[in-house]
Protein backbone atom coordinates (compact mmCIF):
# COMPACT_ATOMS: atom_id res chain seq x y z
CA UNK A 1 0.00 0.00 0.00
CA UNK A 2 2.65 2.26 -1.22
CA UNK A 3 0.02 5.19 -1.60
CA UNK A 4 -2.02 5.05 1.30
CA UNK A 5 -4.04 7.96 1.66
CA UNK A 6 -2.79 9.89 -1.17
CA UNK A 7 -5.06 12.07 -2.74
CA UNK A 8 -4.38 11.07 -7.43
CA UNK A 9 -6.35 12.80 -9.69
CA UNK A 10 -6.49 11.14 -13.14
CA UNK A 11 -7.72 12.78 -16.48
CA UNK A 12 -9.33 10.62 -18.80
CA UNK A 13 -9.32 7.92 -16.23
CA UNK A 14 -12.78 6.08 -17.86
CA UNK A 15 -10.56 4.28 -20.52
CA UNK A 16 -8.03 2.14 -21.16
CA UNK A 17 -4.21 3.61 -19.78
CA UNK A 18 -5.55 6.05 -17.19
CA UNK A 19 -8.27 3.52 -15.96
CA UNK A 20 -5.69 1.12 -15.22
CA UNK A 21 -3.92 3.81 -13.17
CA UNK A 22 -6.43 4.33 -10.93
CA UNK A 23 -7.24 0.60 -10.40
CA UNK A 24 -3.27 0.10 -9.49
CA UNK A 25 -3.07 3.53 -7.50
CA UNK A 26 -6.35 2.11 -5.65
CA UNK A 27 -4.88 -0.90 -5.26
CA UNK A 28 -2.49 0.78 -3.42
CA UNK A 29 -4.42 2.38 -1.12
CA UNK A 30 -4.60 5.98 -2.83
CA UNK A 31 -7.91 7.68 -3.23
CA UNK A 32 -8.73 8.30 -6.74
CA UNK A 33 -9.93 10.77 -8.87
CA UNK A 34 -11.81 9.76 -11.98
CA UNK A 35 -11.71 12.90 -13.91
CA UNK A 36 -13.21 12.32 -17.35
CA UNK A 37 -15.82 14.03 -20.29
CA UNK A 38 -18.78 12.14 -19.09
CA UNK A 39 -19.73 11.96 -15.31
CA UNK A 40 -21.78 8.66 -15.95
CA UNK A 41 -18.15 6.93 -17.35
CA UNK A 42 -16.35 8.22 -14.60
CA UNK A 43 -18.98 7.37 -12.32
CA UNK A 44 -19.07 3.54 -13.25
CA UNK A 45 -15.25 3.44 -12.97
CA UNK A 46 -14.99 4.65 -9.56
CA UNK A 47 -17.83 2.31 -8.91
CA UNK A 48 -16.00 -0.75 -10.24
CA UNK A 49 -13.51 0.97 -8.24
CA UNK A 50 -15.33 1.17 -5.21
CA UNK A 51 -16.40 -2.65 -5.45
CA UNK A 52 -13.12 -3.78 -5.47
CA UNK A 53 -12.80 -2.22 -2.14
CA UNK A 54 -11.03 1.13 -3.12
CA UNK A 55 -11.35 4.31 -2.27
CA UNK A 56 -12.91 6.60 -5.42
CA UNK A 57 -14.86 8.98 -7.22
CA UNK A 58 -15.77 10.06 -10.71
CA UNK A 59 -16.21 13.75 -11.87
CA UNK A 60 -16.81 15.39 -15.15
CA UNK A 61 -13.80 17.08 -16.55
CA UNK A 62 -13.50 18.68 -20.18
CA UNK A 63 -9.82 19.29 -19.73
CA UNK A 64 -9.69 22.18 -21.95
CA UNK A 65 -13.05 23.79 -19.68
CA UNK A 66 -11.11 25.83 -17.47
CA UNK A 67 -14.28 26.17 -15.26
CA UNK A 68 -14.89 22.69 -15.18
CA UNK A 69 -11.06 21.88 -14.17
CA UNK A 70 -11.41 24.24 -11.32
CA UNK A 71 -14.32 22.54 -10.17
CA UNK A 72 -13.25 18.77 -10.14
CA UNK A 73 -10.35 20.28 -8.65
CA UNK A 74 -11.91 22.35 -6.07
CA UNK A 75 -14.74 19.13 -5.39
CA UNK A 76 -11.72 16.74 -5.20
CA UNK A 77 -9.98 19.14 -1.92
CA UNK A 78 -13.63 19.26 -0.54
CA UNK A 79 -13.76 15.40 -0.42
CA UNK A 80 -10.75 13.84 0.30
CA UNK A 81 -8.62 16.77 1.55
CA UNK A 82 -6.56 18.07 -0.93
CA UNK A 83 -3.88 16.46 -3.93
CA UNK A 84 -1.12 14.60 -4.04
CA UNK A 85 -0.47 13.28 -7.50
CA UNK A 86 -1.96 14.50 -10.82
CA UNK A 87 -1.83 12.12 -13.62
CA UNK A 88 -2.46 14.48 -17.10
CA UNK A 89 -3.21 11.88 -19.33
CA UNK A 90 -6.74 12.47 -21.30
CA UNK A 91 -5.85 12.31 -24.84
CA UNK A 92 -7.34 12.26 -28.74
CA UNK A 93 -5.17 10.55 -31.32
CA UNK A 94 -6.05 12.47 -35.19
CA UNK A 95 -4.57 10.42 -38.31
CA UNK A 96 -3.73 12.84 -41.00
CA UNK A 97 -1.11 14.15 -43.33
CA UNK A 98 -0.07 17.79 -42.99
CA UNK A 99 -1.61 18.82 -46.30
CA UNK A 100 -5.11 17.56 -45.51
CA UNK A 101 -4.99 18.40 -41.79
CA UNK A 102 -7.77 21.56 -40.64
CA UNK A 103 -6.53 24.10 -38.51
CA UNK A 104 -9.58 23.16 -36.33
CA UNK A 105 -7.93 19.69 -35.51
CA UNK A 106 -4.46 21.04 -35.07
CA UNK A 107 -5.90 23.31 -32.48
CA UNK A 108 -8.01 20.61 -30.85
CA UNK A 109 -5.28 17.98 -30.59
CA UNK A 110 -3.08 20.55 -29.22
CA UNK A 111 -6.08 22.37 -26.55
CA UNK A 112 -6.88 19.02 -25.37
CA UNK A 113 -3.18 17.91 -24.65
CA UNK A 114 -1.42 20.92 -23.50
CA UNK A 115 -4.06 23.71 -22.37
CA UNK A 116 -5.09 20.51 -20.82
CA UNK A 117 -2.17 19.75 -19.16
CA UNK A 118 -1.91 23.33 -18.07
CA UNK A 119 -5.04 23.92 -16.83
CA UNK A 120 -5.03 20.50 -14.56
CA UNK A 121 -1.56 21.67 -13.65
CA UNK A 122 -2.49 24.51 -12.34
CA UNK A 123 -5.18 23.69 -10.59
CA UNK A 124 -3.32 20.35 -8.73
CA UNK A 125 -0.24 23.14 -7.82
CA UNK A 126 -2.54 25.67 -6.28
CA UNK A 127 -4.11 22.83 -4.09
CA UNK A 128 -0.86 21.15 -3.54
CA UNK A 129 0.98 24.52 -2.27
CA UNK A 130 -2.06 25.74 -0.11
CA UNK A 131 -1.86 22.42 1.97
CA UNK A 132 2.14 22.35 1.88
CA UNK A 133 2.38 18.79 1.73
CA UNK A 134 4.27 18.93 -2.12
CA UNK A 135 3.08 16.73 -4.70
CA UNK A 136 3.43 14.55 -8.26
CA UNK A 137 2.63 15.43 -11.34
CA UNK A 138 3.15 13.08 -14.34
CA UNK A 139 2.60 13.67 -17.24
CA UNK A 140 1.18 10.95 -20.34
CA UNK A 141 3.48 11.91 -22.44
CA UNK A 142 4.54 9.20 -25.56
CA UNK A 143 7.67 8.17 -27.61
CA UNK A 144 6.12 10.36 -30.00
CA UNK A 145 7.26 12.86 -26.95
CA UNK A 146 10.72 12.32 -28.52
CA UNK A 147 10.35 10.38 -32.01
CA UNK A 148 8.46 11.36 -34.96
CA UNK A 149 6.06 9.33 -37.65
CA UNK A 150 4.09 10.57 -40.99
CA UNK A 151 0.20 11.34 -40.05
CA UNK A 152 0.45 13.22 -36.79
CA UNK A 153 2.14 15.97 -36.61
CA UNK A 154 -0.30 17.78 -34.19
CA UNK A 155 0.02 14.55 -31.31
CA UNK A 156 4.05 14.16 -31.63
CA UNK A 157 4.13 18.46 -31.09
CA UNK A 158 1.82 18.26 -28.18
CA UNK A 159 4.08 15.35 -26.99
CA UNK A 160 6.81 17.21 -27.34
CA UNK A 161 5.34 20.36 -25.43
CA UNK A 162 4.34 18.09 -22.68
CA UNK A 163 8.41 17.91 -22.08
CA UNK A 164 8.58 21.52 -21.86
CA UNK A 165 5.76 21.87 -19.65
CA UNK A 166 7.30 19.38 -17.24
CA UNK A 167 10.83 20.93 -17.15
CA UNK A 168 8.89 24.45 -16.22
CA UNK A 169 6.92 22.47 -13.41
CA UNK A 170 10.05 20.48 -12.07
CA UNK A 171 12.13 24.17 -11.81
CA UNK A 172 8.60 26.18 -10.33
CA UNK A 173 7.53 23.34 -7.92
CA UNK A 174 10.71 22.27 -6.42
CA UNK A 175 10.38 25.13 -3.52
CA UNK A 176 7.30 23.88 -2.47
CA UNK A 177 8.15 19.72 -2.68
CA UNK A 178 6.47 19.17 -5.86
CA UNK A 179 7.86 17.06 -8.89
CA UNK A 180 7.01 16.48 -12.49
CA UNK A 181 8.03 13.69 -14.75
CA UNK A 182 6.75 12.56 -17.74
CA UNK A 183 5.99 8.57 -18.89
CA UNK A 184 6.74 8.06 -22.68
CA UNK A 185 4.73 4.65 -23.63
CA UNK A 186 5.43 2.85 -27.27
CA UNK A 187 1.74 1.88 -28.51
CA UNK A 188 -0.76 0.21 -26.11
CA UNK A 189 -4.05 -1.89 -27.32
CA UNK A 190 -6.25 0.83 -25.96
CA UNK A 191 -9.77 2.14 -27.98
CA UNK A 192 -7.45 4.95 -29.10
CA UNK A 193 -4.95 2.98 -31.18
CA UNK A 194 -7.68 -0.05 -32.19
CA UNK A 195 -9.41 3.30 -34.16
CA UNK A 196 -6.13 4.23 -35.73
CA UNK A 197 -5.24 0.91 -37.15
CA UNK A 198 -7.68 0.49 -40.04
CA UNK A 199 -6.99 4.76 -40.29
CA UNK A 200 -3.63 4.21 -40.81
CA UNK A 201 -4.00 1.15 -43.08
CA UNK A 202 -6.55 2.92 -45.09
CA UNK A 203 -4.66 6.08 -45.54
CA UNK A 204 -1.13 4.08 -46.45
CA UNK A 205 -3.19 1.25 -48.52
CA UNK A 206 -1.68 -1.60 -46.82
CA UNK A 207 -3.70 -4.26 -44.60
CA UNK A 208 -4.15 -3.67 -40.81
CA UNK A 209 -1.57 -6.62 -39.76
CA UNK A 210 0.61 -4.37 -41.79
CA UNK A 211 -0.21 -1.42 -39.77
CA UNK A 212 0.94 -3.65 -36.76
CA UNK A 213 4.09 -5.02 -37.50
CA UNK A 214 5.51 -2.78 -39.72
CA UNK A 215 4.56 0.54 -38.66
CA UNK A 216 3.33 0.56 -35.16
CA UNK A 217 6.12 -2.19 -33.88
CA UNK A 218 8.73 -2.13 -36.68
CA UNK A 219 11.08 -0.68 -34.00
CA UNK A 220 10.52 -2.58 -31.19
CA UNK A 221 13.28 -5.27 -29.72
CA UNK A 222 10.56 -8.00 -29.63
CA UNK A 223 7.23 -6.71 -31.94
CA UNK A 224 5.50 -6.73 -28.15
CA UNK A 225 3.15 -3.81 -27.67
CA UNK A 226 3.23 -2.07 -24.09
CA UNK A 227 0.65 -3.09 -22.07
CA UNK A 228 -1.90 -1.06 -20.06
CA UNK A 229 -0.36 -2.63 -16.65
CA UNK A 230 3.57 -1.97 -17.72
CA UNK A 231 2.37 1.62 -17.82
CA UNK A 232 0.68 1.71 -14.70
CA UNK A 233 3.61 0.08 -13.08
CA UNK A 234 5.73 2.63 -14.05
CA UNK A 235 2.97 5.42 -12.51
CA UNK A 236 3.01 3.94 -9.82
CA UNK A 237 6.81 4.15 -9.42
CA UNK A 238 6.76 7.54 -10.31
CA UNK A 239 4.36 8.72 -7.66
CA UNK A 240 5.85 6.74 -5.05
CA UNK A 241 9.55 8.00 -5.71
CA UNK A 242 10.76 9.36 -2.53
CA UNK A 243 12.51 12.49 -3.27
CA UNK A 244 13.08 15.55 -5.46
CA UNK A 245 16.23 13.61 -6.92
CA UNK A 246 13.51 12.63 -9.82
CA UNK A 247 12.18 15.10 -11.58
CA UNK A 248 11.99 17.30 -14.92
CA UNK A 249 12.30 13.63 -16.59
CA UNK A 250 11.06 11.45 -19.17
CA UNK A 251 10.86 7.43 -19.12
CA UNK A 252 10.24 5.70 -21.79
CA UNK A 253 8.28 2.43 -21.47
CA UNK A 254 8.16 0.74 -25.22
CA UNK A 255 9.73 -2.25 -25.71
CA UNK A 256 12.95 -0.64 -26.84
CA UNK A 257 11.30 0.99 -29.68
CA UNK A 258 12.83 4.17 -28.37
CA UNK A 259 16.15 4.21 -26.05
CA UNK A 260 17.41 7.26 -24.93
P1 LIG B 1 -8.29 6.03 -24.52
O1 LIG B 1 -8.98 6.53 -25.74
O2 LIG B 1 -8.50 4.61 -24.10
O3 LIG B 1 -8.61 6.96 -23.27
C1 LIG B 1 -8.56 8.37 -23.38
C2 LIG B 1 -9.52 8.94 -22.35
O4 LIG B 1 -9.39 10.38 -22.42
C3 LIG B 1 -10.99 8.62 -22.65
O5 LIG B 1 -11.63 8.14 -21.47
C4 LIG B 1 -11.57 9.95 -23.10
O6 LIG B 1 -12.94 10.11 -22.77
C5 LIG B 1 -10.68 10.92 -22.35
N1 LIG B 1 -10.70 12.26 -22.92
C6 LIG B 1 -10.57 12.61 -24.23
N2 LIG B 1 -10.69 13.94 -24.37
C7 LIG B 1 -10.88 14.45 -23.12
C8 LIG B 1 -11.08 15.75 -22.59
N3 LIG B 1 -11.11 16.82 -23.40
N4 LIG B 1 -11.23 15.89 -21.26
C9 LIG B 1 -11.21 14.82 -20.45
N5 LIG B 1 -11.05 13.55 -20.88
C10 LIG B 1 -10.89 13.38 -22.19
O7 LIG B 1 -6.74 6.31 -24.79
P2 LIG B 1 -5.40 5.82 -24.08
O8 LIG B 1 -4.66 5.04 -25.09
O9 LIG B 1 -5.67 5.25 -22.75
O10 LIG B 1 -4.64 7.21 -23.96
C11 LIG B 1 -4.40 7.86 -22.72
C12 LIG B 1 -3.18 8.74 -22.89
O11 LIG B 1 -2.05 7.93 -23.21
C13 LIG B 1 -3.29 9.79 -24.02
O12 LIG B 1 -2.70 11.00 -23.60
C14 LIG B 1 -2.47 9.16 -25.12
O13 LIG B 1 -1.94 10.13 -26.01
C15 LIG B 1 -1.39 8.49 -24.31
N6 LIG B 1 -0.67 7.43 -25.02
C16 LIG B 1 -1.32 6.36 -25.52
C17 LIG B 1 -0.62 5.37 -26.18
C18 LIG B 1 -1.29 4.16 -26.76
O14 LIG B 1 -0.62 3.47 -27.54
N7 LIG B 1 -2.51 3.84 -26.41
C19 LIG B 1 0.77 5.50 -26.33
C20 LIG B 1 1.40 6.62 -25.83
C21 LIG B 1 0.67 7.58 -25.16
Amino acid sequence: MVLKDKVAVITGAASGIGKEIAFEYARQGAKVVIADLALDAASATAAEIVAAGGTAMGVAMNVIDEAQVDKGIADTVAAYGGVDILISNAGIQIISPIVELSLDNWKKLLAIHLDGAFLTTRACMRAMIAKGHGGTIIYMGSVHSHEASPLKAPYVAAKHGLLGLAKVVAKEGAKDNIRANVICPGFVRTPLVDKQIPEQAKTLGISEADVIKNVMLKETVDGQFTTIQDVAQLALFLASFGSNALTGQSITVSHGWHMQ
